[in-house]
């Protein structure tokens, strides 16, 4: 029998993919092919054709240098991005893309770097960076675990929402309001790297529930006996990895 696809999209893994973050794309295609589905990656830079169709994306972080090499292509992609964001795609973005889907970035040099305005948020570089483990607590998913690098420090427009509050570790959007990251609609944005989903399942169970619901109007595992057990597996070595963090 065919599996259903899911077309998943890696938003500019040649400049914006540090501390870990392809294994965000590792973990979203693993469970997917866990839970039955059949993950087609498009990995998206600058000057790509625009895949024909997507279900989730995924961004990751970079450094200063790498922002400003897409720029010019994410404000090429921005009316595309906004309208699928409107339209309830479900979307990751870390670090320097949760910057740069906010409305700008002027980084410690004192450059500024637009972005495409999908949240309201702005960030502005600073001197000290904000590096080390990040653990902080979020409505939505529970506590969610994972490492922080950043010079730049985000804020958030009235009423925009973060992703989680920090109460335990770490600096998160500014190290001020103890807020990090954002949220709107099915995108999220933030600071966590880490890999973030491979230590966090419900984030992405989250992303593949909304990215198949939207698209087969249903999310539906169709499993075998040993791919259920895989995702135990998984789930349970996140568990560890969960444990340590907390301790
Ligand atoms: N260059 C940005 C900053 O330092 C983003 C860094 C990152 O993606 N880790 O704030």
């Amino acid at each position: 029998m065919e599996h259903p696809v899911i077309d998943v999209v890696s938003l500019y893994p040649h400049d914006m993919n540090i501390y870990g973050d392809w294994g965000n794309v590792l973990t979203v295609t693993r469970r997917l092919s866990l839970y039955g589905y059949t993950p087609r990656v498009h990995a998206y830079n600058q000057g790509d054709a625009w895949p024909d169709h997507v279900d989730l994306i995924l961004g990751g972080g970079g450094q200063d240098t790498g922002q400003g090499r897409i720029a010019e292509d994410l404000f090429l992609r921005a009316d595309t991005l906004r309208k699928l964001a409107a339209e309830g795609t479900p979307m990751l973005t870390i670090c320097g893309l949760y910057q740069l889907f906010g409305e700008y970035f002027e980084t410690v040099a004192g450059e500024r770097i637009e972005g495409i305005g999908i949240f309201g948020v702005y960030t502005q570089g600073h001197d000290v960076r904000m590096i080390g483990n990040l653990v902080e607590h979020s409505d939505r998913f529970g506590d969610i675990i994972g490492y922080e690098n950043h010079s730049g420090q985000t804020f958030l427009r009235d009423g925009v929402r973060p992703l989680g509050v920090v109460d335990r570790e770490g600096t998160g959007n500014n190290g001020k309001d103890h807020t990090e990251g954002a949220q709107v609609g099915n995108v999220i944005g933030t600071y966590m790297h880490g890999s973030l989903l491979p230590k966090n399942p419900r984030i992405a169970d989250h992303l593949i529930r909304t990215a198949a619901t939207r698209r087969y109007g249903e999310f539906h595992p169709d499993q075998t006996e040993e791919q259920r057990t895989a995702l135990e597996r998984l789930d349970a070595i996140a568990e560890q990895a969960r444990e340590v963090a907390a301790s």
